[in-house]
């Protein structure tokens, strides 16, 4: 192969690890965010659950005091029946004591209500508790490979980047200029094979004159329509 393709293969193969090790270094802090962000969300929960339990007990504790302060009522009422001699307030207290009676029920039926939600707040607050604590270990664990896994990639790049500096040397500055300028604009690659005469890069034949040119391995030629480096591959 000509020399100074083979020189442009090799540059081009340590500038894609760079970029790759680039990538990787860049997606580093998003995926600790993303870690740290699902273990934050699970305590927010477990909090909300904590939080919501508590309310329901606040809520039970308050029924009972008003359940305990209709009792009283009752006990006044009847204490007042035995007392009066007089039958329409004995009827009125009896009503009373029947609306008071009615309202303790209906109270009660609330506390139930709450005593269910309480006991099955509690139950899932239990469960939550040694899962998070699990999940807690899981997450430390994972970013502590992070952080590992950064130093590695770090250490990496910098002997691709040295690597990629020393394939430069070869390459006289105006090839290297246009091979920049080509990486730029097509991002991928910047010299690709040319079978049969077919650019890789944009699948479009070159013309005859550049076929024959890059055949006799001898010059570095161009894709006529992608502009990329093109070498015979066979
Ligand atoms: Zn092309």
């Amino acid at each position: 192969m000509f020399e100074l393709n083979e020189a442009l293969l090799v540059l081009q193969h340590r500038d894609t690890r760079v970029t790759e090790l680039e990538r990787e270094l860049v997606r580093i802090p998003a995926q600790d965010a993303a870690l740290q962000k699902s273990l934050a969300d699970r305590s927010a929960a477990l909090a909300k659950l904590r939080q919501d339990t508590m309310a329901a007990e606040a809520e039970r504790k308050k029924l009972d005091l008003e359940a305990a302060s209709r009792r009283g009522l009752i006990a006044r009422y009847k204490q007042q029946q035995l007392q009066t001699r007089k039958n329409e307030e004995f009827a009125a207290l009896t009503q009373s004591i029947s609306h008071a009676e009615k309202e303790i029920s209906e109270i009660e039926d609330q506390e139930l209500e709450l005593m269910e939600k309480i006991e099955t707040g509690q139950a899932a607050l239990a469960a939550e508790k040694g899962r998070l604590a699990e999940f807690e270990a899981k997450i430390a664990k994972q970013r502590a490979d992070l952080v590992t896994r950064k130093a590695y990639v770090e250490k990496e790049l910098a002997e691709a980047r040295a690597q990629r500096t020393a394939a430069e040397q070869p390459i006289p500055e105006e090839v290297l200029t246009k091979y920049r300028r080509i990486l730029t604009s097509k991002k991928d690659t910047a010299i690709v094979p040319a079978p049969h005469g077919v650019c890789s890069g944009c699948h479009m034949k070159l013309t005859m004159n550049t076929s024959l040119r890059i055949k006799t391995r001898d010059s570095l030629q161009n894709c006529e329509n992608c502009g990329r480096f093109v070498y015979w591959d066979d």
